[in-house]
C-alpha cells in the first residue's frame, strides 16, 4: 500500500479563539498538543508515514486538510487524521456563591463542594457512520490506557449525535467535513480531575501523549493495509 499520510490537526489552534481546555496549574490543550506533535511524528515517520500539522483558524484547517486529501487522492495514498485533546466539564451554578464553576469539581470562588458527579474518564469523537473511525479509536485507546493511570474508558462519541445541536462542537470544529475520515477526536480526560490534570502537566506525559497514540496509528495501519481505500474512507 502507498505511503500512509497523517493529518495532525492541532487542538484550538486560532491565536484569540481559546486555547481550549486549561488544567488546574493553567496548562492548556493547545500546549499539550504542541508537546504531543514532536513524539507524534517521531514514531509515524519510522514507519515511514508522513505527518502534516494543520494550525491556524477552523477555516485555514479546513483548507489545508482538503488539499492534503486531493493530493493524498491524486497519489492513490490512504490518509487518517487526528487530533489530540483533553476536556472539561460543564459550567454549572454555584448553589453557594452564584457564580459558576465546573461541574464535579468545588466552586473556586466559595469552596461549595459540587452537586454534580462526574464520571472521569478517556474517550474519542469519531463518525458515527466510518467503521475504520472506530477501528482506528480503538487502536488508539488501547495505547493510551497503557499510559494513563486509572482512568475509565468511556463509550466512543459518535457523530453527528442527533441530542446535539448540528452545529455543536466538535461537528463544526474537529471535521467539519467527511470527506476526513477516518477521523478521531481523542479526549484524554478531564481538566478538573486532578489525578488527570497532575499527570497531563508533565511534559514528559505530553510527549508520552503524542507517542501512545502515533502507535495506535500504526497498529490501525497494521490491521486495514490490505483493506481497499474505499473502506477506509466511507
Ligand atoms: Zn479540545
Ligand atoms: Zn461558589
Amino acid at each position: 500500500m502507498a505511503q500512509l499520510l497523517i493529518n495532525y490537526t492541532m487542538p484550538h489552534s486560532t491565536p484569540g479563539g481559546g486555547a481550549g481546555a486549561v488544567t488546574l496549574s493553567g496548562v492548556n490543550e493547545r500546549t499539550v498538543g504542541r508537546a504531543a506533535l514532536g513524539p507524534f511524528r517521531a514514531r509515524c515517520e519510522a514507519e515511514s508515514f508522513e505527518v502534516l500539522e494543520h494550525s491556524g483558524s477552523v477555516g485555514d484547517k479546513i483548507c489545508m486538510i482538503e488539499k492534503a486529501i486531493r493530493w493524498a487522492q491524486a497519489e492513490g495514498r490512504p490518509w487518517v487524521s487526528v487530533s489530540l485533546h483533553f476536556n472539561q466539564t460543564p459550567l454549572i451554578d454555584c448553589t453557594g456563591c452564584r457564580g459558576k464553576h465546573h461541574a464535579s469539581a468545588p466552586c473556586p470562588h466559595c469552596g461549595t463542594p459540587s452537586p454534580v458527579r462526574w464520571v472521569f474518564g478517556h474517550t474519542a469523537f469519531v463518525w458515527r457512520s466510518s467503521e475504520a473511525s472506530q477501528v482506528l479509536a480503538g487502536c488508539v485507546l488501547n495505547e493510551l490506557e497503557e499510559i494513563i493511570p486509572r482512568s475509565t474508558r468511556k463509550k466512543l462519541i459518535k457523530v453527528p449525535d442527533p441530542t446535539r445541536p448540528r452545529d455543536a462542537w466538535p461537528n463544526n470544529v474537529a471535521w467539519p467535513r467527511g470527506v476526513f475520515r477516518p477521523a478521531i477526536l481523542v479526549e484524554l480526560g478531564f481538566a478538573c480531575d486532578k489525578q488527570f490534570s497532575d499527570w497531563i502537566d508533565d511534559p514528559a506525559h505530553q510527549a508520552d501523549y503524542g507517542r501512545a497514540a502515533a502507535e495506535g496509528v500504526c497498529e490501525f495501519y497494521r490491521q486495514w493495509r490490505r483493506t481497499p481505500l474505499t473502506d477506509w474512507h466511507k
